[in-house]
């Protein structure tokens, strides 16, 4: 089966109104998704400059709950009120901050799918996990926690180790790990599986050219279009 290949930005706690000169300088292909998971506060600014174009926007995360008595945090429907279409669940840095569980991290992404949006969920295995070799056992659990019943959704696969360090697992592991989400999902031809974990211009296209990796979620290079542009013109 031939998925369309994606790459998804995180701009994490970064950018303001200044910086959203940043769509203009993208430069998109037809045969690439472009997705950009932007602070709450940047959604609605981000999505009426991107209409007219084939850039999607999304969101870092969200609340199981579609409305009520939950203080500074926001609902799917706020984030698909304002024009995202996607929203980021289960990141390791939230789970790491703010305790999620993979319980949790369901129950956002099927509230994410009740208010129209696409959940990019996360999964990563630990340093510590890697080398204990528990890594596909670990990151195979955190699936059957995290998946809603039923798509759409999209995987990323994080590890956790590789994320912002300017480390980055080799080809062979990657290849490994997103066979092994695959074989482990229901419908597993059709999701479309990312790697995220320092990618950047200079590593982009082998990783892109792997077996089963069908985009990237990417972190401290889709901050500049001039780098994100390069990873888009790598896949
Ligand atoms: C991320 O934020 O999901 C990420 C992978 O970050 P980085 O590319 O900076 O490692």
């Amino acid at each position: 089966m031939s998925r369309r290949v994606l790459i998804a930005g995180n701009w994490k706690m970064n950018g303001s109104s200044a910086d959203l000169d940043f769509f203009q300088a993208l430069e998109c292909r037809t045969d690439v998704d472009v997705l950009v998971c932007l602070p709450a506060t940047l959604i609605a600014k981000a999505a009426t400059l991107t209409a007219q174009s084939e850039i999607k926007i999304g969101g870092q995360d969200c609340h199981a709950a579609p409305k009520g008595a939950h203080t500074g945090d926001l609902s799917a429907a706020m984030l698909a009120d304002v024009g995202a279409q996607y929203v980021i669940t289960g990141h390791s840095e939230r789970r790491a901050d703010h305790g999620e569980t993979d319980d949790g991290v369901r129950a956002k992404s099927e509230a994410a799918q009740a208010a129209g949006l696409v959940p990019v969920i996360c999964v990563g295995e630990s340093q510590d996990d890697r080398e204990a070799g528990r890594h596909i056992e670990i990151v195979t659990a955190q699936l059957a926690g995290s998946l809603p019943a039923e798509g759409p959704f999209i995987i990323a696969y994080e590890p956790v180790w590789a994320i912002g360090t300017g480390l980055t697992a080799r080809a062979e592991d990657i290849a490994e790990m997103h066979a092994a989400i695959r074989a482990a999902l229901p419908i597993g031809e059709a999701v479309q599986i990312l790697y995220g974990g320092s990618v950047k211009p200079k590593n982009a296209a082998e990783i892109l050219a792997l077996e089963d990796v069908d985009g990237a979620l990417v972190g401290g290079a889709s901050l500049e279009a001039e780098s994100f542009n390069a990873i888009i013109a790598s896949a």
